[in-house]
């Protein structure tokens, strides 16, 4: 197949290029604790020997920047760090680094006297120092509050794409161009969706493509792959990340995957859309990452798709998220949601609290607020 792909700008990130015609990079996260560096090191090669161009790598404390140093002496991968909240930790990992990775809906947490222009202007001018590029991830889970607000409440793409080109202007003013950009949601057509949109726009900006908590294979993998088949077969897409709910060995099948992807779009082996979310049982969960603190984590996530089979041919959401990081957030648009801390897993009902649960005891309270979903979901029909 001959994909005429946007004319977007190159972006070196390391020994990577993407943009400008080059072959679509794969990218992966660690999902490690970062500050264990054998743990990590040994990841970031597995995933590079299984052809990853680009690791993500997180970075929330100062232990996790402390180890960065040795975690780069070790090993020759292309690495990415995620900034959250503690931004200000972009000074002391650029220098062994070749990518930061901002969340716009971030920048709000720290330092609140400061304007988030101002912390932009301080991430990009660490990055011009240290050779590294960067990447505007606007995620629909963690969205700039002032975006949210100016919109109706279902609206969920305008805010993403505001923030997008907002960020996207304050950058260009300060002359840093090499960037990328990345809008992920976990329904694969409103990642279709705005991504189409902000490429209309910014048609030079490379994209950074991914369906965030897309959960476990097989049905992770065809939600990305719903994405990835209309945007990449239109032109729109220079990295990809396929996020999948799956334990720390099994991580370079995202890499296995997004090849497999590429390589069917390429051959012209699309398949057709399914439409996830609208007559059928959506499971989603996070792909996991070094923020996880209960590893029982992933084991739940296999568990709640067990028994929920009974439920299938419901029209009803549920998340399972790995964190008090972005859980919180990132399950309010569920219909039923679960984020996991060290001890407990915390269940909501939309935006609600229900309560938090020890980990053998969550699945029956799911249960009995999923079974009260389905009767309601009757009556009103
Ligand atoms: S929800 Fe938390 S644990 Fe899961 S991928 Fe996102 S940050 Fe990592």
């Amino acid at each position: 197949m001959n994909i005429d792909r946007n004319p977007t700008r190159e972006v070196r990130i390391g020994t990577a290029k993407i943009g400008a015609g080059h072959p679509i990079a794969l990218q992966s996260m660690t999902a490690t604790q970062t500050k264990n560096i054998d743990a990590t090191v040994g990841q970031i090669n597995d995933l590079a020997d299984a052809g990853a161009d680009v690791v993500r790598v997180a970075v929330d404390s100062n232990q996790d920047a402390a180890a960065l140093p040795e975690i780069r002496r070790q090993t020759k991968a292309n690495l990415a760090i995620d900034l959250q909240e503690n931004y200000r930790l972009a000074e002391a990992v650029a220098p062994h680094v070749d990518k930061i990775r901002y969340n716009p809906g971030h920048l709000y947490h720290h330092e609140r006297q400061k304007s988030w222009q101002e912390k932009v202007a301080y991430l990009a001018q660490v990055a011009a120092d240290h050779d590294c590029a960067m990447r505007v991830g606007v995620n629909c889970g963690s969205v700039d509050p002032d975006k949210k607000t100016k919109y109706a409440g279902d609206d969920t793409i305008r805010p993403m794409l505001d923030s997008a080109w907002e960020h996207c202007a304050a950058l260009d003013e300060l002359g840093f161009t090499r960037y990328c950009v990345s809008l992920k949601d976990s329904n694969p057509q409103k990642v279709i969706d705005v991504n189409r949109r902000f490429s209309a726009q910014r048609p030079e900006v490379p994209l950074h493509l991914g369906v965030t908590e897309a959960g476990m294979p097989p049905d992770g993998v065809i939600k990305t792959r719903i994405a990835f088949e209309q945007l990449i077969s239109r032109g729109i897409g220079d990295t990809i990340r396929v996020s999948l709910t799956v334990s720390n060995p099994r991580k370079p099948e995202e890499i296995v995957a997004g090849r497999k992807i590429l390589a069917d779009i390429a051959m012209g082996r699309v398949r057709s859309v399914v439409d996830y979310g609208l007559d059928t049982l959506n499971i989603i969960s996070c792909p996991s990452c070094s923020r996880v603190e209960n590893e029982a984590f992933i084991e739940l996530a296999e568990q709640v798709k067990e028994m929920t089979r009974y439920a299938a041919e419901h029209a009803i959401t549920i998340a399972v998220m790995g964190c008090r990081v972005n859980g919180p957030g990132e399950t309010d648009d569920a219909d039923l949601g679960l984020w996991c801390g060290p001890q407990y897993v915390n269940l909501k009902r939309g935006s609600e609290a229900m309560g938090q649960y020890p980990y053998d005891e969550i699945l029956s309270r799911l249960k009995s607020e999923l079974d009260a979903l389905i009767r309601e979901h009757r009556d009103r029909d």
